[in-house]
C-alpha cells in the first residue's frame, strides 16, 4: 500500500533476531494501526520474511534511505513488556552483541518465528442438565458415562473418562445428541509435577517443610528489618546479603517475598542452576503455591512456553529461574533476588555474553525494585561495589543456632607422595575419617573438580599423549563409556591399542577424575552406598536431582562429585567433606583462579555440619600455603578479599579496571594472530583511555578446529563504554574479521 503524500509517514524501529544486526527502520503502511512497543511484526529482510519486535513505535524517518513496509502486525498489544524490550536493548549495547540475540532470549521458544501461541489443550465433557428434548441414553456404555459425569460437577476430561472406562466415541455420541457439552481447555505443563520416575511430585518434594511460623535468629531479624524497609520504599536499591554458609539466607528470601507480594508487587528469584538447587524452587512453591513459575533451559519447549504465558498473563507472582529468567515477562517487580551471586554460571558464554546478576541489577533500576544479591563468598565485583557505596552490605555472621562452621584440616599431599608414592589419591587422614563416618552412619561428600577416570593417556615408548584431533588438549579416559573424550568439543574416540606416533604398545593412564575416585571408594569400602554427580552422570533429565534427593533422605553414604556437589545444598546429616585436590583450578592462566578456588572450597566446606553434629573438612593440596587455600581453610572471607583485591589492583584486573576480552579465530594460528594484530593496531589508533594487551595465542590455542588469538582491553572503570565503542568501530571497518571475532565484555572466563 503506497502511503499517501499528505499523511505523515509512520516509521518504527524493529529489532530482528539476527546476530550482529542493529535495530532497523520500517514503514507502517497507511491505514495500518501503528503497533505498540513490544509487539511482534513480520518484516522483509533481504529476500526473507522474519519476525521482529517493535522497539520504538515513533521513530523519525532516516534521512536518505528507502524504507520498506512491514508485512504484518502480529500482536495488537505488546507481546513483550516494554521494560523487557528496554532491558534487551541495554544488553545488546553493553555486551556489544546487538539487540536481536537478547530479544530472542526474552521470547518464549515458539514465539521467535512470529507464531501465535501453541498451547496444549484437552477436551472436557460435562453433563447438560434439563435437556428434555434429548433422547434417552442408548445402551449400557452411554448410561454408565452419564452416571459418571453426573457425579462430577466440574465435568471430566477425556483422558480422565478414558481411565474410568468411558471411551471418547461414547462421549462424542452423547455430545452429538445434546446430553453432554464438550469444551477445549488449556493444560498447563507444570514442571513441578512433570515426568518424574518416582512420581508424587518427584524431586521437588525434597524441600524441607515450609515453616513460616518459626522464630528468626537475632541476626536474621535485623537483616529482615533492613531489607523490608528497603523493599517498602519501592525504589531502586542493591543490597549484598553476605551470610556465612548455613546462616539462613533462604528464609530471608522467603519472608521478603512474602512482604513484597503482600504489598502487591512481584518477585523474581535467580538461581545458578535449577537442577542443583531444586530445594530453593521447591521451598517457594511450598510457601506460595501455584503463583510460582519456574523458568530454565532444562524445561521442555512446551513447559517453557506455558510458564512464559502464565507469567505474561499475570497469573504468577513469583518467578524462580536461571539467568535467562532475568528477561521474564513479569510486571510490577518489587524484588529481585540473585542467590549465590558469585556463581560463574550467571555468565552466558555465548552471544549475548551477558551476566545474569549484572542484568538483574539493571532490571531492578528500570523497575524501581530492591535487588538482593546473596552469597557466602561474594564476588570481588560485588564486594567492591559495597566498598564504593553503590551497594549496601547486610551481614549474617553466624550459623543458625550458632552451629559452628566445620573444622578444617589441610593435608600437604607433597609429604603424602613422598611417603607413599605419586599414585596416592586419598591421604591416610581422609581414609580414616571416611571409615569413621561410615561406622557411625553419617554422610560424607568427596569433591574433586575434574571428571572422568584418567586425565591423560600417554605412550610409555615416546612419551606422547593422546590429544583431541580438533582441540589443543589431551583426551580424558572415561571408563564406564570405554572412551576417550574431549572436554571442550565432546569429541569421542575408542582407546587405541597402539600409539599413533610410534606404534608403541604400552599406553598408560595418568591423572584422575571423579570416576576414578568413585571406583577407589567402592573398592576400599565395599557395602558403602556411593553415588557420583558430575556432568557425565547428569546427562539424563532429573538424574542429579534424584541423587541429591537420595542424599537428603539418607540413602547415600558417600557422594563423590565435581563443583556440582558444592552448591547451596542443605544436607544436615553430612558431617565430613573431603577435598581431594584443592588445587585443580589454581594452575589455570586465569586471573579468577584464586577467587574460584576460594569460593569452591568455602562453599564445599560449608556443606559439613549443618545439622546437630559438628562438621569436619579435610582439604588435600600441594599448595598448602597458597592464600586462597589458607583463607578457605580459615573460612575467612575478609582475609581473602584483602589479598585478592590487592592482586587485582596491582596487576590491573577487574574489578579494579574494566576488561574486554577479544578472541579472533582463524584456520591457522598465524591467521588468527594477524587478524588480532590488525584489530589491536586499529583500537590503539582510535584511542580509548585504556591499555591494549596482546595479541597472543589463547590459553587453549585451538578449539573445534579453530585457532584462537586473544587480546585484552583494560580501561578505567569510568571509561568502559569507550573501550567497547573502540572495538566495535574497529570491527565495523573489518566485516571479514567481525565474523570470526568474539567480544566478551566483563569476561568471567578468559581461557
Ligand atoms: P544458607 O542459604 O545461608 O546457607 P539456609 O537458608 O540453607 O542457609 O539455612 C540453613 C538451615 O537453617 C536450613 O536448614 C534452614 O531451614 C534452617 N533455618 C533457617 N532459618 C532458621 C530459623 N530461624 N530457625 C531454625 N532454622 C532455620
Ligand atoms: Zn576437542
Amino acid at each position: 500500500v503506497p502511503s499517501s503524500p499528505n499523511s505523515p509517514e509512520q516509521v518504527i524501529l524493529v529489532a530482528v533476531p539476527v546476530p550482529g544486526l542493529g535495530v532497523l527502520s520500517y514503514r507502517v503502511p497507511a491505514g495500518v494501526a501503528r503497533p505498540p512497543k513490544g509487539a511482534r511484526v513480520m518484516v522483509p529482510l533481504g529476500g526473507r520474511t522474519v519476525a521482529g519486535c517493535v522497539v520504538d513505535p515513533h521513530a523519525a524517518p532516516p534521512a536518505n534511505a528507502e524504507l520498506r513496509d512491514i508485512l504484518e502486525v502480529v500482536d495488537a498489544d505488546p507481546f513483550l513488556p516494554p521494560v523487557v524490550v528496554d532491558l534487551a536493548l541495554w544488553v545488546g549495547e553493553y555486551y556489544a552483541s546487538g539487540p536481536g540475540d537478547a530479544l530472542a532470549i526474552a521470547m518464549p521458544p515458539s514465539a521467535r518465528g512470529g507464531q501465535r501461541t501453541a498451547f496444549r489443550t484437552v477436551t472436557r465433557a460435562d453433563l447438560v442438565t434439563g435437556a428434555p428434548e434429548a433422547p434417552p441414553p442408548r445402551g449400557l456404555k452411554q448410561r454408565e458415562a452419564l452416571t459418571i459425569l453426573g457425579e462430577a460437577p466440574g465435568g471430566l476430561t477425556l483422558p480422565d473418562l478414558a481411565r474410568r472406562g468411558v471411551g471418547a466415541a461414547t462421549v462424542r455420541s452423547l455430545a452429538a445428541v445434546g446430553r453432554v457439552r464438550l469444551r477445549e481447555e488449556i493444560v498447563e505443563r507444570d514442571p513441578f509435577t512433570a515426568g518424574d520416575a518416582d512420581g508424587a511430585g518427584g524431586h521437588w518434594s525434597i524441600a524441607q517443610a515450609s515453616t513460616p511460623g518459626r522464630a528468626l535468629t537475632d541476626e536474621q531479624t535485623d537483616a529482615l528489618a533492613r531489607l523490608s524497609a528497603e523493599a517498602a520504599r519501592a525504589q531502586f536499591r542493591t543490597v549484598l546479603l553476605h551470610g556465612v554458609t548455613g546462616s539462613g539466607k533462604t528464609e530471608l528470601y522467603l519472608r521478603l517475598a512474602d512482604a513484597v507480594t503482600a504489598a502487591g508487587r512481584r518477585v523474581l528469584v535467580l538461581v545458578p542452576e535449577i537442577a542443583l538447587t531444586p530445594a530453593l524452587a521447591g521451598l517457594f512453591r511450598t510457601r506460595f503455591g501455584a503463583r510460582v513459575a519456574i523458568q530454565h533451559s532444562g524445561l521442555s519447549t512446551g513447559e517453557r512456553h506455558d510458564q512464559w504465558h502464565r507469567i505474561r498473563r499475570g497469573d504468577v507472582d513469583i518467578v524462580v529461574g536461571t539467568r535467562s529468567a532475568v528477561f521474564a515477562p513479569l510486571e510490577r517487580i518489587g524484588l529481585i533476588v540473585v542467590d549465590e551471586e558469585h556463581e560463574s554460571s550467571y555468565k552466558q558464554e555465548e552471544a549475548p555474553r551477558y551476566h545474569g546478576r549484572d542484568v538483574a541489577v539493571v532490571r531492578g533500576r528500570m523497575e524501581q525494585a530492591l535487588v538482593v544479591l546473596g552469597s557466602a563468598t561474594p564476588s570481588l565485583e560485588s564486594a567492591a561495589n559495597v566498598r564504593a557505596g553503590r551497594y549496601e552490605g547486610v551481614y549474617l555472621t553466624r550459623r543458625i543456632f550458632d552451629r559452628p562452621l566445620a573444622t578444617v584440616r589441610v593435608v600437604d599431599m607433597r609429604q603424602e607422595f613422598a611417603a607413599r608414592g605419586p599414585e596416592v589419591r586419598f591421604s591416610e587422614v581422609l581414609t580414616t575419617a571416611l571409615a569413621d563416618r561410615l561406622a557411625k552412619g553419617e554422610q560424607s561428600l568427596v569433591l574433586l573438580n575434574r571428571r572422568g577416570f584418567a586425565s591423560v593417556v600417554f605412550c610409555r615408548q615416546c612419551g606422547g599423549t593422546i590429544e583431541c584431533p580438533r582441540c589443543s588438549v589431551s583426551l580424558t579416559y572415561h571408563r564406564a563409556a570405554r572412551r576417550l573424550r574431549c572436554h571442550y568439543c565432546d569429541h569421542a574416540a575408542a582407546v587405541p591399542k597402539r600409539c599413533a606416533a610410534c606404534q608403541g604398545e604400552y599406553l598408560e593412564q595418568s591423572g584422575f577424575g571423579t570416576e576414578r575416585l568413585e571406583a577407589d571408594l567402592a573398592a576400599r569400602f565395599p557395602g558403602a552406598r556411593i553415588a557420583r554427580v558430575d556432568r557425565d552422570t547428569v546427562r539424563r533429565r532429573g538424574a542429579v536431582t534424584r541423587v541429591l534427593a537420595d542424599v537428603a533422605r539418607g540413602r547415600i553414604d558417600i557422594l563423590v562429585g565435581t563443583q556440582m556437589i558444592a552448591k547451596g545444598h542443605d544436607f544436615p546429616a553430612v558431617t565430613l567433606v573431603g577435598v581431594v585436590s584443592a588445587d585443580v583450578g589454581l594452575g589455570l592462566a586465569d586471573f579468577r583462579a584464586a577467587e574460584r578456588t576460594f569460593q569452591l572450597l568455602t562453599q564445599v566446606v560449608g556443606r559439613a555440619g549443618r545439622g546437630q553434629i559438628p562438621g569436619e573438612a579435610i582439604v588435600q593440596t600441594i599448595y598448602p600455603d597458597h592464600y586462597s587455600i589458607r583463607a578457605a581453610a580459615a573460612q575467612d572471607y575478609a582475609q581473602f578479599l584483602a589479598r585478592e583485591m590487592e592482586f587485582r589492583t596491582t596487576l590491573h584486573y577487574p574489578p579494579a579496571v574494566a576488561l574486554v576480552n577479544v578472541i579472533v579465530k582463524g584456520r591457522t594460528l598465524e591467521a588468527a594472530l594477524t587478524g588480532a594484530q590488525d584489530l589491536v593496531t586499529r583500537v590503539r589508533e582510535i584511542g580509548l583511555a585504556g591499555r591494549v594487551l596482546g595479541p597472543a595465542p589463547a590459553a587453549i590455542a585451538r578449539i573445534k578446529e579453530e585457532y584462537r588469538a586473544q587480546f585484552f582491553i583494560k580501561s578505567p572503570t569510568t571509561r568502559r563504554n569507550a573501550a567497547r565503542a573502540a572495538i566495535e568501530r574497529a570491527l565495523a571497518e573489518r566485516p571479514d574479521l567481525k565474523r570470526r571475532t568474539i567480544v566478551d565484555v566483563d569476561p568471567v572466563s578468559v581461557m
